[in-house]
């Protein structure tokens, strides 16, 4: 399957075909899925001189990676409060880190790679949708200094024209680290870097199966197959089948998104003065952002099944709205769908089952840093395999029971409703 008409795609540097994969190779270690966990693996693997291939059922970049906001952010869905409260202080310093860590990551590629995706450092906010989650983000603001001298710089209502001219929130929260990319460029930056390694990307091969004979893995797809020792599953919101444990470890959620016409800057610039990419406190978030040639992009709208009809894109713009009332004669010229996954914990996660078969997935909507951060995680893991390993490395991925997977389902869906009521 070819791009989305997502604004990405239809202002891409270059849409490479690359072949699909015929007859029999063999390699080192295969890699499943081309987004940024997949190519960060190879881009790694092939630094550290492993044979590898990447195996892509559509085109570099067609899953969440070419298709998100482009919001390159600190953090993880669960606050640092939370992980300290569950790990200590010195774990949560440690997560705190590794989330810098995967930006730093981005940079050093882009820069190093001389990849054109409109990497800038613009910050994010964090939009306080009640005054009483206004009061939360000033607690956290405390939390962060006090506890990592971690700088955040509070909005207050009075001063939120400064950051963001809407009514529709109460205050802010600003985190100067984080970035913003054009996400389908980057991955295809990443693509052409792993190419000028000797690394292989075979799009349009999608693997059916995947079988172990003696110490090689057989790996078969429409019409090739790959031999190798290892397998890396980068499929995150679309892992299906092939692997039970995975499948039954992440829970697929779709996210979508809406662009405005162009605006020109005179108007972007006083509807986010400081170009920041914001989201917000409510537990089914908008997130929202200017893009390079400035227009309003606008996401949010989970969605639980593959149905994308026109009342979801309807409403998503009606949600735009609230925002920004003043945008209602402008037109919507894209709009898009892509997956997310969500493990039980809510945490990403990295790591190994049975020494030869390695992941990494489950960003929970927040792995446009992770991702590159995580794909060097995955390629260490087969290149030193007894090295040190940090918590976050470690967490365990546990199966979603189905009893859980609806509760947590329902439970999701049950807060994100009881708060439109309130909206509409
Ligand atoms: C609408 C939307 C907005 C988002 N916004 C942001 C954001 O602003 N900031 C942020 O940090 N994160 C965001 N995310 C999340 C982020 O995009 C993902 O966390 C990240 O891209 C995951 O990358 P990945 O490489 O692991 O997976 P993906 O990019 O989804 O790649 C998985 C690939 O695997 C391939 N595949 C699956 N099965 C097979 C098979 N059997 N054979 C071969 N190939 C296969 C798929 O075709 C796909 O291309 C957003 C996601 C969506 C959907």
């Amino acid at each position: 399957m070819h791009h989305t008409d997502s604004l990405w795609a239809s202002t891409a540097n270059q849409l490479k075909i690359r072949p699909s994969l015929e007859g029999e190779i063999e390699t080192t270690v295969t890699i499943i899925g081309a987004g940024f966990t997949g190519l960060a693996t190879a881009y790694y693997l092939r630094k550290a001189g492993i044979s590898c291939v990447v195996l892509e059922k559509n085109m570099v970049g067609w899953g969440a990676s070419g298709r998100n906001a482009g919001m390159v952010l600190t953090g993880y869905k669960n606050g640092i409060q939370k992980i300290e409260k569950r790990w200590g202080r010195e774990v949560a310093k440690v997560f705190l880190e590794q989330s810098s860590l995967g930006i730093k990551k981005v940079r050093e590629i882009v820069e190093k790679e001389g990849i054109d995706c409109s990497l800038n450092h613009c910050g994010s906010m964090k939009a306080a949708f009640k005054s009483k989650h206004l009061e939360t983000l000033k607690k956290e603001q405390e939390f962060m200094w006090q506890a990592y001298q971690y700088e955040l710089q509070l909005i207050n209502p009075e001063q939120l024209s400064i950051e963001l001219k809407s009514d529709f929130y109460q205050g802010g929260l600003v985190d100067p680290r984080s970035h913003s990319f054009h996400p389908l460029n980057y991955a295809l930056g990443l693509a052409d870097a792993v190419e000028d390694q000797d690394g292989k990307i075979y799009e349009q091969t999608e693997v059916a199966s995947i079988n172990k004979k003696r110490n090689k893995y057989i790996v078969q797809t429409d019409m090739g197959v790959v031999k190798s020792t290892h397998i890396v599953f980068a499929t995150n919101g679309y892992t299906k089948n092939l692997n039970k444990k995975l499948t039954l470890s992440v829970m697929p959620m779709g996210s979508h998104i809406v662009v405005t016409e162009p605006l020109g800057k005179e108007v972007t610039e006083k509807l986010i003065p400081n170009n920041r990419m914001i989201s917000d406190t409510k537990n089914f978030l908008y997130y929202f952002r200017r893009t390079p040639d400035e227009r309003i992009l606008f996401g949010g709208r989970v969605s639980f099944n593959e149905k994308q009809d026109s009342s979801l894109y309807k409403s998503l713009r009606e949600n735009l709205l609230d925002v920004f009332p003043e945008l209602y004669d402008r037109k919507i010229e894209f709009q898009w769908g892509g997956k997310v996954a969500f493990p039980l914990d809510f945490f990403p996660h990295v790591g190994t089952i049975k020494d030869t078969i390695h992941y990494a997935l489950g960003y929970c909507g927040h792995g446009a840093s992770t991702s590159t951060l995580f794909g060097e995680y995955v390629a260490k893991n087969i290149v030193h395999p007894n090295r040190e390993k940090s918590k976050l490395e470690e967490l365990p991925l546990k199966t979603i029971p189905f009893h859980n997977q609806r509760k947590l389902l329902l439970n999701i869906a049950g807060s994100y409703y009881s708060i439109m009521d309130k909206v509409n």
